[in-house]
Order: structure tokens, then C-alpha cells, then sequence
């Protein structure tokens, strides 16, 4: 192990590994120790989770390290893993990445058995009921071969083997500059995550989903009135315009009536004052807003758990504090109203 370790390490790196739980090593992590401080808090034959902490900006974030094993029944204990885990905070981004030796849908994979059975369902599942999704990416759809057949690879290209899937999470921005709007000081990271997703368009609606699935009902689930995309969730929808107008009623605050796009031109422009406490409420708001109908969506979706209109909006004016989020600065706990702002 020493020897591997010496080989792939550049200078300043650390090593874990979940050698102790798997009697071989199946998962090796490496990190560089001058900017990350890495802990691993929980280790098993098929994930690494583990706690990092950038030294730099001094935010955390809960990463579990995956490799599954070959059998439906042996993985079965790894989407138990993932539907149970709770990050130590609620506020904390928590990211699961690797090889999962599955695939979450039919159109993931190429050649091989062409049957899609009941247990790859499984990953998906599991993964819906954590409330976690697959974050958007560029480049080659399928990142992996086995180099069995010249059919897996398309064009005849070569099929690169890294996965930008994590360089994905932070600091890649779409052509417009949504980066206060969504990643300000005080940004609660599910929050901010499900609303840079939602700018660009990224969610899974329904709409998109039902180019590559084959899904039962393209109606939204909030209103059951039509499809839904990202247009009608954020702009067009009865059940988010009546969330929206009590929870911005609420701060005082009043919005354009403009479609989704157009909504988010127009916060990057007018709600760009960094120290301006009116910007960053309107910030807040619209991030908490839009994760929290995403959120309700999936309920619906998922856990067949609906909540009222109102019920919602009092959950987004109540905000994070109640589940024992600390806003960072005094400066935001001046404000009206808003239980996240008051830090209490
Ligand atoms: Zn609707």
C-alpha cells in the first residue's frame, strides 16, 4: 500500500483508504493536505465517507466515496447506505461519487445484457429518497469501457476515462454572471446548488426527462394542469406564484412578473449589491424558494407526501434555523422576519 501511495502521490498529499473494513483495500482516497483537511467518518467494503474541510475558505462538505460490488444482492447494502445517511449538518453539501457498478437508467450504458431489470431500479431509488440527484455534465456521455467492443465507442472517438462530474459541483458557471446571485457569502449550499441547477436549466423536469424515459405523466405535480418544465415550475405555476407571493409579501419584497429566464437576468442585475441587505434577502429568498418547491416536487414524486401552499411558504419564512443553521455574519441577523436571517 505504502509502495502505491509513493507512486501516485504528489507533494503535501494525504492517504485513507477503507482497507480496515474491506480486508483488501477497494477504495483508495488521496488529497492534497495544504488545502483540504479530509476525515474519514464512516468506511465499508463499497464507500468511504469522509468530512473535508477546505483550509482555505473553511467550508465543509461531506463526500462519500463509492465502489460497488458485482452483485445485485452486495449492492443492496450500498443503496441502504445511501437512502439512510444523514450529513452531520442539514446544511452540508454532500457529495457521492465513484464507480457504482450500476447504472440509474437504460440510456447510462451500452451493449451487454439489454434487459433492464427490476434491481437496477434500485440506485435510482435510492438516491430519490436521499434527496440527492445527478448533477449536469459535459463532455462524453459514457465515461467508461471495458474495451470489449469497438461499438463502445462512438465516432470512433476514444472514451475518456476521468469524470468531470466533480469539477462540475463548483466554480463552473453559466455565460451569465449568476455567480453572486447564487453563491453569495451567506448561501446555504442545497439551497444555492438546486438554484444554480435551476438557472440553467438543469433540474430534471419532466419535460426534459421525457426525451430520454419514458415517464407516465408529463402534468405538474404541484398544479396538474401542465407539463412540466422549468418555466412552469418557477414562473407559471398556481401552487409556486401563490408560495412565492407570501413569502416575498412576508419580507416586503416585490419581483417582475416574468418568465424563469428572464427572472434570473433580471436578479443578476438588479440584486448584484453584495453588502446591500434588501440584494441579499432577495438572494436568500429566491434560492430558499426554488429549492423548496423543487423539494415538495419530489415529495410528491417520491414519498406521495403533499403539503399545502401555505404549509410551504411558512416552511421557507421559518427557514433553515429551526433544523440548527448559524448564518455566518451579525450582519444579516438585523433583518425582518425571516427565520434564516435572524440566526435564531
Ligand atoms: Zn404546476
Amino acid at each position: 500500500m505504502q509502495g502505491v501511495q509513493e507512486q501516485i502521490a504528489m507533494q503535501g498529499w494525504e492517504f485513507t483508504s477503507n482497507i480496515q473494513a474491506a480486508h483488501h483495500c477497494r477504495i483508495l482516497v488521496g488529497w492534497n493536505a495544504n488545502k483540504v483537511k479530509l476525515q474519514c467518518i464512516h468506511a465499508e467494503s463499497q464507500w468511504l465517507t469522509c468530512e473535508a474541510v477546505s483550509l482555505h475558505t473553511k467550508e465543509a462538505i461531506t463526500v462519500t466515496f463509492v465502489y460497488g460490488l458485482n452483485s445485485p444482492a452486495e449492492r443492496s447494502h450500498l443503496w441502504n447506505y445511501i437512502r439512510n445517511f444523514k450529513p452531520a449538518s442539514t446544511n452540508t453539501l454532500w457529495v457521492v461519487l465513484g464507480d457504482f457498478n450500476a447504472a440509474l437508467r437504460p440510456s447510462d450504458r451500452q451493449g451487454g445484457d439489454t434487459r433492464w431489470l427490476k434491481h437496477h431500479e434500485e440506485f435510482r431509488e435510492s438516491i430519490n429518497n436521499a434527496g440527492i440527484f445527478q448533477p449536469p455534465y459535459t463532455g462524453v456521455h459514457l465515461t467508461w469501457d471495458n474495451e470489449a467492443s469497438p461499438a463502445w465507442e462512438p465516432d470512433g472517438a476514444p472514451v475518456s476515462k476521468s469524470s468531470p462530474a466533480w469539477e462540475l459541483i463548483r466554480n463552473h458557471f453559466p455565460a451569465k454572471d449568476t455567480h453572486l446571485l447564487i453563491w453569495q457569502k451567506e448561501h446555504i449550499p442545497r439551497h444555492a446548488f438546486i438554484l444554480w441547477m435551476a438557472a440553467q436549466g438543469r433540474l430534471r423536469t419532466r419535460d426534459r426527462l421525457s426525451t430520454t424515459t419514458a415517464i407516465p405523466s408529463l402534468l405538474c405535480v404541484l398544479c396538474n394542469q401542465e407539463t412540466e418544465s422549468h418555466d412552469h415550475l418557477y414562473f407559471r405555476c398556481h401552487y409556486t406564484r401563490a408560495v412565492w407571493k407570501t413569502v416575498n409579501g412576508h419580507a416586503g419584497l416585490t419581483w417582475p412578473s416574468m418568465p424563469w429566464n428572464q427572472l434570473i437576468d433580471w436578479a443578476v442585475i438588479a440584486h448584484n449589491h453584495r453588502r446591500n441587505v434588501n440584494s441579499m434577502i432577495a438572494r436568500l429568498i429566491l434560492a430558499a424558494s426554488v429549492y423548496n418547491v423543487w423539494q415538495e416536487r419530489n415529495r410528491r414524486i417520491f414519498s406521495h407526501h403533499f403539503q399545502g401552499r401555505d404549509y410551504l411558504a411558512s416552511e421557507i419564512i421559518q427557514g433553515p434555523s429551526a433544523s440548527g443553521y448559524q448564518p455566518k455574519s451579525d450582519f444579516v441577523k438585523a433583518e425582518r422576519g425571516i427565520g434564516y436571517l435572524r440566526g435564531s
